[in-house]
């Protein structure tokens, strides 16, 4: 059976696509086969594993449509196979995104079920694979709650400065309802610190978050490192960027880690 990971947090900027491009890259790594769903309209997993967004010829957004359609009877179908593309990682594969996924959030709205178009998109391919990522958006949107509704468990990235468990509550208010009305299974898989620099508050954050929320807190924190901010401007995961770096260890290990957890 497939680990159905979704990686979400509404806040902006904490690492989320950091994480699902390189953790997903880490697992392959080790010989599992895996799928990186981009379940943001900006579409930065996408390109972060080395896809021109330009030269996309249909990505998640058509697959939505298709799904939507589907329960009007219409003949045009496009399933996420048709859309999933091979990466430069081997064992690692993409389902893609760009912007015009935000049209997506205003035509689910008046569709019956619309929670779970991601769960009834993945259905048909999750045991293809022994691991799926989904990269969620920086809110609590309709995206969002549908990779909550489609995945198994979720990581959450939190930034180690100041403000890190701001928002926590909603987001953990938010898995409880969706675990409560719509997806059982739902659960959360870790907590994970991430862009963490020798300073006094970042060690700070470290031993607040884990007094809060103890063994949830992956024992890998990500540092921050300058290297792990270049790599997407090569559409490169950090193991191919440079393989010795500390953001590349860092991932390594947590790859490892959620190994440990789930197999
Ligand atoms: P959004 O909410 O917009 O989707 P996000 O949560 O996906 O953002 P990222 O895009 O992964 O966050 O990271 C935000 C920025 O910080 C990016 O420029 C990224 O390259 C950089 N970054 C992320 N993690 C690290 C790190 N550990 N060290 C250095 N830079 C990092
Ligand atoms: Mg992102």
């Amino acid at each position: 059976m497939s680990h159905i990971i979704v990686i979400a947090n509404q806040k902006g900027g904490v690492g989320k696509t950091t994480t699902a491009v390189n953790l997903s890259a880490c697992i392959a790594t080790t010989g599992k086969s895996t799928l990186l769903v981009d379940l943001d309209p900006q579409g930065n997993s996408t390109s972060g594993i080395g896809i021109d967004k330009k030269e996309l010829e249909a990505s998640l957004y058509d697959v939505v449509v298709s799904e939507i359609s589907k329960k009007d009877n219409a003949t045009s179908e496009i399933s996420a196979e048709n859309v999933i593309l091979e990466t430069q990682i081997e064992n690692l594969w993409i389902l893609p995104s760009e912007k015009n996924l935000a049209g997506a959030e205003v035509e689910l709205v008046n569709v019956p079920q619309r929670e779970f178009c991601l769960r009834n998109i993945l259905a048909p391919i999750q045991d293809e694979y022994d691991y799926i990522f989904i990269d969620a958006p920086p809110s609590l949107s309709l995206l969002t709650i549908n990779g909550l509704a489609a995945a198994q468990s979720v990581l959450i990235p939190l930034q180690c400065e100041y403000f890190a468990l701001e928002g926590l509550s909603e987001l953990l208010q938010t898995i409880i309802l969706v675990r409560d009305s719509l997806n059982n299974a739902l659960r959360l898989q870790g907590v994970l610190l991430t862009m963490f620099q020798l300073t006094n508050l970042s060690k700070q954050v470290i031993d607040d978050v884990r007094d809060h929320l103890g063994d949830k807190v992956f024992d890998t924190v990500i540092p921050r490192n300058v290297t792990l901010g270049e790599a997407p401007s090569f559409g490169m995961p950090i193991i191919e960027y440079d393989r010795a770096c500390a953001g590349a260890l860092a991932y390594s290990r947590l790859a490892d880690e959620l190994i440990e957890r789930n197999g």
